[in-house]
């Protein structure tokens, strides 16, 4: 347990120990989850919530999730389209150092290509290191809503995998002002995406794989994956990675269904597929409260036979929803 009584932390003891070293010195799989940031506007009491309720669990590490700009077109009551850009979800890595602070746990924000040039990476990633934030997931970032194609920002990164190149150079001392000299350099544990049942936009399973291969070949040393609702894809996305000789670890990303129209809207958004079991059994459903029970009774049944399978770690992604993953912890770790 991490929380001093009454929430506070008497003396500050760095909990220093990266990703990587805590998958490479656990005894047991860890268990891990996902946050996203407040709505604008919205109080970090919220996240502070959604941990209380899962850190008696001993939570390894917690990610927060990184939201790029938005244009919206809304109509004014002249008649004239007004377009806005706005972040709606900001102060990613704000709200892992006051994690990372209050509760003494690694937390590792992610960094997107999607909305950034690479100065601005550059600069976010010196703010992580000087909060002594030595964890990062490193992500292309989807293609801003209602278009399909990924447009990097103007002397942004276009694939993942130069962002991992970009943040492997700083752990090297190399900042992308070249004349700088005698510099200090960081000493991020770099994450990587994979997805089990391929990424959307890849012609095939191979090429996403060698794509991932280079992500780690450029400095990641672990990969997260997507969320999957059979286990068997991710048993067979690891033996395909393992195939391409990628042998960093592989954790397992798991999100329990909490609404009716999960069903729907996972598969769209996420581009995964749901097996026809876990679907007749929310179809049956007439309340969300039922579907949730559903989706509880799905993931601790996936969470034990991962656990079966030896695999170094459970990742839960709560889209700000956190009591259900509490259940399903407390009945398969
Ligand atoms: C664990 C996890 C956490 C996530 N967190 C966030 C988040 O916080 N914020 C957010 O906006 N999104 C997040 N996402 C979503 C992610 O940004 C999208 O899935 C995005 O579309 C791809 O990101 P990536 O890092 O996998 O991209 P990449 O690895 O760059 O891959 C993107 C596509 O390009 C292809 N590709 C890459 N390199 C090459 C190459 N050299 N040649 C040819 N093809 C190539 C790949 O095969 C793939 O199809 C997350 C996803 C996962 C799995």
């Amino acid at each position: 347990m991490k929380k001093q009584p009454g929430g506070l932390l008497l003396t500050y003891d760095s909990d220093k120990m990266s990703v990587i070293e805590k998958i490479n010195n656990a005894k047991s799989p860890l268990f891990t989850f996902e946050l996203l940031p407040p709505l604008k506007g919205h109080s970090i009491e919220r996240i502070y919530t959604a941990i209380d309720r899962l850190i008696d669990f001993d939570p390894a590490y917690i990610n927060f999730t990184s939201h790029r700009n938005e244009t919206s077109y809304s109509e004014r009551s002249d008649g004239l389209i007004e377009k806005k850009v706005v972040r709606i979800r900001p102060g990613t890595i704000a709200l892992a150092a006051a994690v990372k602070y209050k509760y003494n746990i690694t937390v590792v924000p992610h960094i997107l290509c999607g909305g950034f040039s690479k100065e601005e990476t550059e600069n976010a990633l010196i703010e992580m290191n000087f909060l002594g934030i030595d964890d990062v997931l490193a992500l292309r970032g989807d293609p801003p809503k209602g278009t399909r194609r990924f447009v990097p920002e103007k002397d942004g990164h276009s694939n993942a995998f130069e962002l991992v190149k970009q943040i492997a150079g700083m752990n090297r001392g190399k900042y992308l002002e070249e004349s700088l000299v005698d510099t200090t350099p960081t000493n991020f544990c770099i994450g990587v995406a994979g997805y089990p049942e391929k990424h959307f936009e890849a012609p095939n399973l191979q090429a996403d794989i060698e794509n991932l291969k280079l992500k780690v070949d450029s400095g990641a040393c672990y990969i997260v994956t997507q969320m999957f609702f059979d286990n068997s894809k991710f048993l067979a996305f690891r033996d395909e990675v393992r195939k391409a000789g990628i042998t960093v670890p592989v954790i397992a990303g798991l999100k329990p269904i909490s609404a009716l129209y999960d069903i729907k809207l996972l598969p769209q958004a996420f581009h995964i597929d749901l097996p026809n079991d876990l679907v007749s059994a929310v179809q049956k459903c007439t309340t969300d409260k039922e579907a949730r029970e559903v989706g509880i009774e799905w993931a601790t049944m996936q969470s034990k036979g991962l656990l079966k399978e030896k695999v170094p770690g459970i990742h839960y992604y709560t889209l700000g929803r956190s009591d259900n993953v509490a259940r399903i912890v407390k009945a398969s770790f």
